[in-house]
């Protein structure tokens, strides 16, 4: 579903070149949930944003269900970017919008029509289990509630990958728990693929099944988890 095939990234600073990624190579397949695990600096969040090219790959490919990004028309891009959601560490909500107008605007800048809107922002309100907040503002919410309601805003926009940088990682065992076990269910029962970075081994361990292990922007390691670290 989504391949990075020999990605090098150089970021070209005023006082020297950084090598984000050095030659990484990795496939996501449809379906699964992977993850991408590694130190600060290892070079994951600059992997995660090549998934949809909000970062640009030095040298390789990155192909989306077989079709290659870097290649792509800005329209095609488009397109295809509608088909991947993202959920950040920091939830990214409309401060001043209430949780309906979080997932409902966005929908309306791409032009779905208004009946439609309201359909699926109470269908994914109900599937993250917020239904009775869709009037709330993101102030009145917990760190979990926020993240639900990015969820069902990326959910709203019925993607085919959930990309997920750190998103647990703002939260405490308990609600990480809990938001794990909802990536979990929207990777079953909606059939979302779910890439995500993370630097704590327990995602990784309790819900993905693929992994790689990135350090100073190269994957030391990659397979399927209970190959790599299965639980003692
Ligand atoms: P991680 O997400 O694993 O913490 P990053 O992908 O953020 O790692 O960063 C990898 C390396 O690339 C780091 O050395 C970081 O300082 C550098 N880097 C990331 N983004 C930029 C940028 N826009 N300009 C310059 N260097 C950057
Ligand atoms: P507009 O300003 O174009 O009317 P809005 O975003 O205000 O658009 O509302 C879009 C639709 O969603 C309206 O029909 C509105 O009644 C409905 N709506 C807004 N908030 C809620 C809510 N919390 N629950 C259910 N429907 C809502």
């Amino acid at each position: 579903m989504i391949e990075f095939k020999n990605i090098t990234k150089v970021f070209h600073t005023k006082s020297k070149d950084t090598k984000a990624l050095d030659d990484v190579s990795l496939h996501v397949k449809k379906g699964t949930i992977f993850g991408v695990i590694g130190y600060s600096g290892a070079g994951k969040s600059t992997l995660i944003r090549m998934a949809n090219l909000l970062e640009k790959p030095t040298k390789g490919q990155v192909l989306f269900n077989g079709n290659e990004l870097t290649k792509m028309s800005r329209g095609n891009l488009n397109i295809a970017r509608q088909k991947m959601g993202m959920i950040f560490q920091s939830f990214n909500l409309l401060k001043t919008g209430t949780v309906y107008e979080n997932i409902a605007i966005p929908l309306k800048l791409t032009g779905v029509p208004k009946k439609e809107i309201k359909e699926r922002v109470n269908k994914y309100l109900e599937i993250v289990g917020l239904l009775d907040k869709a009037n709330a503002y993101p102030a009145q919410l917990s760190g979990g509630q926020k993240q639900r309601v990015a969820i069902a805003r990326a959910l709203a926009h019925e993607p085919e990958v959930l990309l997920c940088d750190e998103a647990t990682s703002a939260l405490d065992p308990d609600t990480t728990e809990a938001i794990l076990a909802l990536l979990s269910k929207i990777n079953r029962e909606l059939g979302i693929t779910i890439l995500l970075i993370t630097h704590e081994m327990n995602v990784v361990q309790s819900i993905c099944d693929e992994v790689a292990v990135m350090e100073n922007g190269r994957i030391i390691e990659q397979g399927r988890v209970i190959d790599l670290f299965s639980q003692p």
